[in-house]
């Protein structure tokens, strides 16, 4: 039987998943001779032997890789045999794996079930992990990913850890992470000033203790603290409310198990398997009832933010303690999370009572993240831990650059090649903690791609400090449109070439005219775009205030629709406005006095939402909207479906985009109201309008362009009840529509957008 030899180029996440070890145990279970080595491009190997056994390797390679692995590429060649007999691991041959870090990783089931077993050497022991799960980005401090550049390397191997270390044969073998109760970090519970409670498991009964007499402790995950408190202990929920300074964001909710997770929420299967998997996401799913749930955790929201334990910690603490926990971000409002020791004990003492952490450190901070699930696949809310830094393969090749995204919701994206990994989530770019973990993440995460930036894609808005940054860099500055870039980062995800109609619905981006547009129907591709039409523009009162506060839109939205006689028109949101600001403010809107003009969606739900007397101020981005949605989804059986819209008008000039006018529907709804149409209806009939204005003026596109691909992209499509609809309308009418599945629709997504165009115009 003749000997053939195969080379294998293979890149993709191979490195410290344990690729290694499971072409070893192929290799050898099928007497293949030859080598492998993780080397600067992924992963390289030869092997030997006959055509059958090495066609049986290629089926396995391509069907049962490890959990973690995640394979791009991979390149075959046939070369002569050479003479070695058996199968080696060589050294690794220095350099980075391609773009390749994989992500942090819940604990898989082998773990967990050694966790539990009071016979196994690593029984209870917080940290256990092995090459298929435990943490991956957020230690890692540099390049090659080996134990000595993460923030294991102060943990040296034990001799039993070392055996497993060195075993091709086990589950450990080469996992970086890995430790025991002797080698490895501990944990230690600290009062807020600092003091130690106690250490290992003794300070994992006395938090649960702390915990079940209704205090607050701060708890170290992966990425960064969480903030855990009892849910079904009124007044300590409460106390968080009040030291947190978050009047109504829902907290999210860690559950001990699924089955726990199932008493709290009815759960889909996708859902399911959302919370189940390696990446444990916050799931937002449908409370049920009667939970003995505090009414505080999610007030005026009939969904629950959900998640499954993503450390051994995690287990240990609630296991047979709790079946759930609040584990919300560990911040005050607007802060990013804290992840550093020293940082958390400082930002954190006056919210938490203790303190359950460990001497591992955090290299980069990793929020939580955030999902809801629509039309079978998910719709990130937050992409961050256990997503990022994943890849994302672009249409077409780019030189190195970095994309510095938008200011809310803030995300870097670094592309190189075909290759874009877009960061994990940072938050809202508007204080210097957060300009300081946008740095640092740049800087983080181009050490870790190796990916040095040739120049610098921003948003178009002058003022952003993502648009600062850039101009600072000294490198050449692409700054791309705001809803622009939402659609290209869509059209990214799916690969698409060539011109799409895109339908940007979102709450603020900065306009090519100098106005705030925010309800787009574009055409185009990456290198160009057209503003098809958009939402009427509207001045926003008082500029920024009219964000904060709705019932400013409201105001303008009824001045539009029934001029002078909004002022005496007798709605609720009229008396907001003290008598000694009235003449001001009817001038604000008469001549547009410091109010910037927008066609944004989000503002219009907003002014909906005050109209319907649900929401006059916001306590945080996109409340309005979100409440609005909720009661839409309550009514939604109760609607004749004859009666199902108000008016709209599309507005047709020449020579000028079209406009979507929304004033008609106003002026119906302020009847409505006074007729006492439950709110619910008409929350459901506004938005069933918007869909209907918004399928209406996209198939006319589609109609005079010839285009048939639709892209839906934009904060506003967070919300499922809107996509829906405007989803079934259009795929119905034969267009093929497409929602962001791999980063949010929200600005969270954009700096993929601005990458791929920014690429695209250098080539
Ligand atoms: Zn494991
Ligand atoms: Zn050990
Ligand atoms: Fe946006």
């Amino acid at each position: 039987m003749t000997n053939i030899r195969r080379r294998y180029q293979i890149n993709g996440i191979v490195q410290g998943v344990g690729f290694r070890p499971f072409v070893y145990r192929q290799a050898t279970a099928l007497q293949l001779s030859g080598w492998i080595c993780n080397s600067p491009a992924g992963v390289e190997l030869e092997l030997q032997g006959s055509s059958a056994d090495l066609d049986s390797f290629d089926h396995v390679l391509c069907h049962g890789t490890p959990p973690l692995a995640l394979i791009s590429s991979l390149l075959r060649t046939d070369i002569p045999p050479g003479e070695e007999t058996g199968f080696s691991i060589l050294p690794s041959t220095g350099g980075a794996a391609d773009i390749r870090i994989a992500p942090d990783s819940a604990t898989c089931d082998d773990c967990l079930r050694e966790l539990g077993d009071p016979t196994d050497r690593r029984y209870r022991y917080p940290f256990i992990t092995c090459t298929n799960c435990g943490p991956r980005y957020s230690i890692i401090t540099g390049i090659p990913y080996d134990r000595p550049l993460t923030t294991m390397a102060g943990f040296p191997l034990c001799s039993d850890c070392q055996r497993e270390y060195e075993d091709p044969g086990d589950r450990r073998f080469h996992a970086q992470p890995i430790a025991c109760h002797n080698c490895g970090p501990q944990v230690q519970l600290r009062s807020a000033t600092g003091v130690s409670l106690g250490t290992r498991e003794e300070a994992i009964l006395e938090a649960v203790r702390q915990l079940k007499a209704g205090a607050i402790v701060a708890v170290k995950g992966l990425g960064g603290y969480h903030l855990a408190v009892d849910p079904c202990n009124h007044t300590a929920v409460a106390l968080l409310r009040q030291r947190k300074e978050r009047d109504e964001k829902p907290f999210a909710l860690m559950a001990a198990t699924i089955d726990a997770a199932r008493a709290l929420a009815t759960l889909t299967e996708q859902e399911e398997q959302l919370l189940t998997s390696p990446e444990a996401p916050i799931i937002i799913v449908r409370k049920r009832d009667h939970t003995g749930l505090s009414p505080l955790i999610a007030p005026h929201n009939d969904w629950l933010g959900l998640m499954l334990p993503s450390t051994p910690l995690h287990h240990l603490l609630l296991g047979e303690h709790f079946n759930q926990l609040v584990m919300t971000s560990g911040n005050s409002s607007d802060e990013p999370v804290a992840y550093d020791d020293r940082d958390a004990l400082q930002r954190l003492s006056g919210i938490a009572d203790c303190f359950l952490t460990h001497d591992r450190p955090i290299h980069i901070r990793n929020d939580d993240s955030v999902i809801r699930v629509f039309q079978g696949g998910p719709l990130f809310y937050r992409r961050a831990r256990g997503y990022a830094p994943r890849a994302t393969p672009l249409p077409f090749a780019v030189p190195p650059l970095l994309a510095t995204g938008a200011e809310l919701k803030g995300a870097v994206c670094l592309a190189s090649g075909t290759t874009a990994v877009v960061s994990q989530h940072i938050g809202d770019l508007q204080n210097r903690s957060t300009y300081d973990a946008f740095t640092h993440t740049i800087s983080h995460l181009s050490t870790l791609l190796e990916i040095r930036p040739e120049l610098i894609a921003c948003d178009l808005h002058p003022d952003y400090l993502s648009s600062r940054f850039a101009e600072e860099s000294g490198l050449p500055v692409i700054p791309v449109q705001h809803h622009h870039a939402h659609m290209a980062s869509a059209m990214v995800e799916h690969g698409l070439e060539g011109d799409v109609i895109g339908l940007i619905f979102d709450g603020t981006g900065y306009g090519t005219d100098g106005t705030i547009w925010g309800g787009e129907f574009l055409i185009g591709g990456y290198d160009r775009f057209t503003r098809a039409g958009h939402f009427r523009t509207i001045p926003l009162p008082g500029g920024d205030a009219a964000i904060r506060e709705p019932w400013r839109m409201a105001m303008s939205y009824l001045y539009q629709a029934l001029g002078e006689e909004a002022f005496t028109c007798g709605h609720p949101v009229t008396s907001l406005l003290p008598d000694a600001d009235r003449p001001l403010f009817a001038q604000m809107l008469r001549r547009g006095i410091n109010s910037p003009h927008s066609s944004s969606c989000g503002r219009l739900f907003d002014a909906v939402g005050a109209l319907l007397n649900i929401r006059h101020r916001v306590s945080y981005d996109g409340q309005g909207a979100i409440e609005l949605e909720a009661l839409a989804e309550g009514a939604q059986e109760d609607l004749p479906p004859s009666d199902e819209e108000y008016s709209y008008r599309l507005l047709y000039p020449d020579s000028a985009p079209f406009q979507v006018d929304f004033c008609p529907l106003i002026r119906e709804l302020m009847a409505h109201t006074a007729d006492r149409i439950p709110p619910a209806t008409t929350a459901l009939r506004f938005h069933r309008t918007v869909a209907a204005a918004a399928t209406e003026a996209c198939r006319r596109i589609a109609a005079e362009s010839g285009l048939n691909h639709v892209i839906l992209s934009g904060g506003v499509f967070q919300n499922r009840l809107l996509t829906e609809m405007i989803y079934t309308a259009l795929t119905n009418g034969g267009l093929t529509v497409h929602t962001q599945r791999v980063v949010p629709p929200n600005d969270g997504g954009i700096a993929l957008g601005q990458a791929a165009i920014a690429g695209r115009r250098t080539t």
